[in-house]
């Protein structure tokens, strides 16, 4: 009987995965995912099989690993947390009696946080502007109600070639109910090579430089920047 890792690996480098996540890889006798995901964990990989699928081939990747799981110890590998936008519900969801174990990463919001400031200090949430599968209607709503909700929010899968102006839509719906001066932070390749921070208000957001290698983290009515952090109180008094 075999077993089935599915692995949040973090950003990208080895520095940023759990301890946990890298004796999974270590253990295992295949590696599942994308090419990309599996350049990141390349010294862990050694004689190790791979098999990989392109962007978009999420169920047959899920598939071909519950199918190694049978018999070897596999891991299928998602980038950042493996549970947030990853592959551990589409595995859960396909498996059968197959033994699976999640193992947690270091998530995009979480590592732009990092060399941002300190953003998510109080209550946020994650919303992707991805609509593969999600309607944009229902993801508008969600960036409207978290609004409205004073969360200070994180845009996952923010600007496509498909859709490029859901994101200047969606700050706009944001920009009802926050002041001009919130800060906006954009984190391309948080913790990875090509890192890239920028750091606007709602007033003068630039959304031409977001692309879909960049998180976009908006505070909430309290966050302020202060010497080039961004910044958002938990509320103790000074
Ligand atoms: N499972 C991943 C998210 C996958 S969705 C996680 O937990 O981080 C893919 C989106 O995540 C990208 O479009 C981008 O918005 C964000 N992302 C992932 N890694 C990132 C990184 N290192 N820097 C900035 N954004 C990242």
């Amino acid at each position: 009987m075999g077993k089935l890792y599915v692995v949040g690996i973090g950003p990208g480098g080895l520095e940023h995965m759990t301890a946990k996540a890298k004796e999974a890889i270590e253990k295992s006798e295949v590696i599942v995912g994308y090419t990309k995901y599996i350049d990141f964990i390349e010294p862990l990989i050694k004689d190790k099989e791979i098999v990989s699928t392109g962007m978009k081939g999420e169920v047959e990747r899920c598939e071909k690993a519950l199918e190694i799981a049978k018999e070897k110890v596999v891991s299928i590998v998602s980038t950042g947390d493996a549970g947030i936008y990853g592959m551990a519900g589409l595995i859960l969801e396909m498996k059968k009696d197959e033994e699976v174990e999640i193992i947690p990463g270091i998530t995009a919001s979480s590592s732009a946080a990092s060399v941002l400031g300190s953003p998510l200090m109080h209550d946020n949430c994650n919303i992707s502007l991805s609509d593969l599968m999600t309607p944009y209607e229902l993801i508008k709503k969600r960036v409207e109600l978290a609004s409205e909700g004073d969360f200070v929010i994180s845009l996952y899968n923010p600007r496509s070639h498909g859709r490029p102006h859901y994101l200047r839509e969606c700050i706009d719906i944001i920009k009802k109910y926050r002041k001009g001066n919130t800060p906006v932070g954009v984190v391309k390749n948080a913790l990875r090579d090509g890192q890239e921070i920028s750091l606007f208000t709602l007033e003068n957001f630039d959304d031409s430089i977001v692309d879909m290698f960049s998180i976009v983290i908006v505070g909430n009515s309290g966050s302020y920047i202060k010497d080039g952090k961004f910044v958002t109180p938990r509320g103790y008094s000074l």
